[in-house]
């Protein structure tokens, strides 16, 4: 609780996530549920990724994908590349380790204020809040990213070098 976020806010979970994945409070920006998504799917609260998809497009995902996906990942870090707070836009790189080998999920997500669904009211206890942020959809840019070298600091965010951490 008292550990650094996995989002790499430099806050520590406490303060950072946990309010968002507890319902106490809701995102207040693309960034801050791109942060508390990617937080979830370390912490294997899937229904939180699932709940903060926008119902326009959740049809396209189900609880249970999101699940089988979730539990074939280890996750390491995660880097926010680029955030467009005007088009609401957030660029990231989120690294993980599938049977052992490290792989990266890099992604342009667009976000979207909407109407609170009954999906995330569920979520949130007594929050008097008729919007919010939900995760929209995504593109997946062709862009080289550099993988963590032995002597490169950890993707993980811990200080140390790569092949005494993560590697
Ligand atoms: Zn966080
Ligand atoms: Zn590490």
């Amino acid at each position: 609780m008292n550990n650094p976020c996995p989002c790499k806010s430099g806050n520590t979970y406490k303060q950072c996530c946990y309010p968002l994945h507890l319902g106490n409070e809701i995102a207040q920006s693309a960034e801050q549920l791109m942060r508390s998504r990617y937080c979830a799917f370390t912490k294997n609260d899937n229904e939180y990724v699932y709940v903060t998809h926008s119902p326009t497009t959740r049809e396209n995902i189900s609880l249970d994908a999101i699940t089988q996906w979730n539990k074939q990942c280890e996750w390491l870090g995660l880097d926010i590349r680029h955030v467009d707070k005007h088009n609401h836009v957030v660029e990231f790189v989120a690294w993980y380790k599938q049977d052992g080998k490290l792989a990266f999920h890099h992604e342009v997500s667009q976000f979207k204020q909407q109407t609170i669904d009954t999906a995330l009211i569920h979520r949130l206890t007594n929050l008097d809040e008729s919007s919010a942020w939900y995760y929209l959809d995504a593109t997946y840019p062709e862009k080289v990213i550099k993988m963590p070298q032995r002597n490169d600091n950890c993707i993980c965010g811990s200080k140390k070098k790569y092949k005494r951490c993560c590697g």
